[in-house]
């Protein structure tokens, strides 16, 4: 085993306050807040529960890990206000030129869909 993971494991907190495990060593049950955001949970107003230490750029890296079983779901968005971000996401990928419903969003440095802006002039 490197020396660096042992260095950063400490699952009691006895060297470093809180539970600290070295990257990928943390056990189930924890998860980051993006971890969280990504399956739809929140942390809840719960307390910072444990962290990862990796040496990364810059020193000594840290990424904070909740307690899975703490977390709270999101909170859901109204009907209405589901209706009015379904809205704006289709606006983002309408074009205003030709008027279609792209796959993609409408780059915002072109302000049309790339067929427009790059019309295929040799297009069989
Ligand atoms: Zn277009």
């Amino acid at each position: 085993m490197p020396r660096i993971r042992a260095a950063y494991h400490d699952p009691d907190g006895t060297r470093y306050g809180i539970p600290t495990y070295w990257w990928r060593g943390a056990p189930h049950g924890y998860a980051t807040r993006r971890q969280l955001t990504a399956a739809g949970l929140r942390p809840g107003g719960q307390p910072v529960a444990a962290q990862v230490l990796w040496r990364g750029v810059g020193g000594t890296r840290a990424a904070y890990l909740y307690r899975v079983d703490l977390a709270r779901p999101k909170r859901t968005a109204t009907p209405a206000q589901r209706a009015a971000i379904g809205k704006a996401l289709t606006a983002r990928r309408t074009c205003r030129i030709c008027r279609q419903v792209r796959p993609y969003y409408i780059p915002r440095s072109l302000g049309e869909c790339l067929a427009c802006a790059f019309p295929q002039e040799d297009a069989a």
